[in-house]
């Protein structure tokens, strides 16, 4: 694609990066048949491609984000999808990063957005906040039908239904500590606690670190670990965002000073995404540009460090799974064999529903601001998940396993959590009743 750049906004190292990518498409559309706004909405703009004229035209023009391109932006899941299609190698991603950063800096959303804005990124990212927050849900959900009757209010009603209707107690798991290696050591890693996983599923670090310490790897929950900065880049909200990267790069640069690491495992493919590139968006910066990038290249989703460890293959549990593999898994860092292999390795029969490359409608706090789409692509993957008729729905991902669960009777578990029943561990939470094994 031509672009019409000057040589001053060229000088922004930031409208450079933007210009090369921008540079790559060759408007084929490809891309438009795989992204999940187009295929449910059939708008241009709401396509990979209609979006990259629209960032072009405002960039080009170093105009402020406007109405239109603030609707069509804020409707792009950033499944990325259109980079797993895209023959051309197009970096959608780091692309509409940057529109997301230049539309937070130049475009003043309506109150009632704003707020609700402001307030996800006040909550989420902090566990304490976000257990209170749930807990004043729940008596709030009655209510939820009265916020739909007001479209500003509708992500209120949506985050209302998201809402558990029992937030489970903090798990140990979670604190600062070393979790010895039960077995001949192996391996020595740290894992990522995040903010809204423990707090929604704690079973799920629980599970990871249990499995690692039988197979012989040491596990460091290292103290001063926080939130990732997915939900609040994913915002647009750049300086929030690296704060929190340079925050857990500092932890991490620790615990590898202190013992050395093999990996830093991410149990929240969302998160994994965000980490793995923590050595670009911290780039620029001449303080931590060089541990940044050691941290993204330590960083490794659960399963993919797992698939290094020769799990035994396991007898038949005669259960069916349905992988559901999450968008920031499959397309953000193409992971997309291992949580497979590991599963049938461990004996359970697993099913790739139709459609497996069509998001789920999560993606971070999608559901709660575009609550519509967001149902329509919940219904459409639900329903072709139950096409395979499983006995169980696995996923690496918190977000995919609310949305997925908040609209089947199927219960849905973590990878892990059945890689640790699996091999020795306690059977995932809430599926003592659904699976008589
Ligand atoms: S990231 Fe997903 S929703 Fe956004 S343009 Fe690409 S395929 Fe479409
Ligand atoms: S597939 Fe790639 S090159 Fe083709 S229009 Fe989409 S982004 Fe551009």
């Amino acid at each position: 694609m031509q672009t019409n750049f000057t040589a001053e906004q060229l000088a922004d190292p930031h409208v450079a990066e933007a210009e090369s990518i921008l540079r790559k498409c060759v408007h084929c559309g490809f891309c438009t048949a795989t992204c999940p706004t187009y295929v449910t909405l059939g708008n241009e703009l709401d396509s990979p491609r209609g979006r990259i004229y629209l960032i072009k035209d405002m960039l080009e023009n170093g105009r402020p984000a406007d109405d239109q391109i603030v609707t069509h932006i804020d409707r792009c899941l950033s499944c990325l999808a259109c980079t797993t299609t895209c023959p051309s190698g197009v970096d959608y991603m780091h692309l509409v990063d940057h529109a997301r950063i230049h539309i937070e800096k130049t475009y003043r959303r309506p109150l009632m957005n704003r707020l609700t804005r402001n307030m996800l990124a006040m909550v989420l990212p902090y566990p304490g906040r976000f257990r209170l927050a749930l807990k004043l849900a729940a008596l709030g959900r009655p209510f939820a039908g009265l916020f739909d009757q007001v479209k500003a209010l509708k992500p209120m009603a949506a985050m209302l239904r998201l809402a558990p209707s029992k937030v489970p107690p903090a798990s140990d798991f979670a604190r600062p500590a070393t979790h010895v290696a039960a077995a001949a050591r192996r391996g020595r890693v740290a894992i990522l606690t995040g903010c809204a996983q423990p707090v929604l599923d704690p079973g799920i670090n629980e599970a990871a670190i249990s499995l690692l310490t039988r197979l012989g790897v040491e596990v460091v929950v290292p103290h001063g670990e926080g939130c990732c900065g997915a939900l609040v880049h994913h915002m647009g909200r750049e300086e929030q965002a690296l704060d929190s990267a340079r925050r857990n790069v500092d932890v991490w640069t620790r615990a590898i000073e202190e013992g050395g690491l093999d990996a830093i495992i991410v149990t929240t493919s969302g998160c994994g995404t965000t980490i793995k590139d923590y050595g670009h968006m911290l780039r620029l910066d001449p303080v931590y540009a060089e541990k940044a990038a050691r941290v993204s290249a330590l960083a490794k989703d659960v399963t993919e460090y797992l698939a290094t460890l020769d799990l035994p293959i396991s007898e038949s549990k005669g259960l069916t799974i349905a992988y559901h593999s999450a968008c920031s898994l499959q397309h953000g860092q193409k992971v997309t064999m291992a949580p497979k292999l590991l599963l049938k390795s461990a004996g359970f029969t697993v099913k790739d529903p139709p459609e497996g490359h069509l998001c789920c409608g999560s993606a971070g706090t999608y559901n709660i601001m575009q609550p519509e789409i967001s149902a329509r692509l919940r219904d459409r993957k639900v329903k072709n998940i139950e096409k395979t008729k499983p006995d169980l729905i696995a996923a690496g991902n918190i977000g995919c396993m609310t949305q997925i669960g908040s609209a089947t009777g199927i219960p849905v578990v973590h990878t892990v959590e059945l890689l640790d029943w699996a091999y020795g561990g306690s059977r995932p939470k809430g599926l003592d009743r659904a699976v008589q094994v």
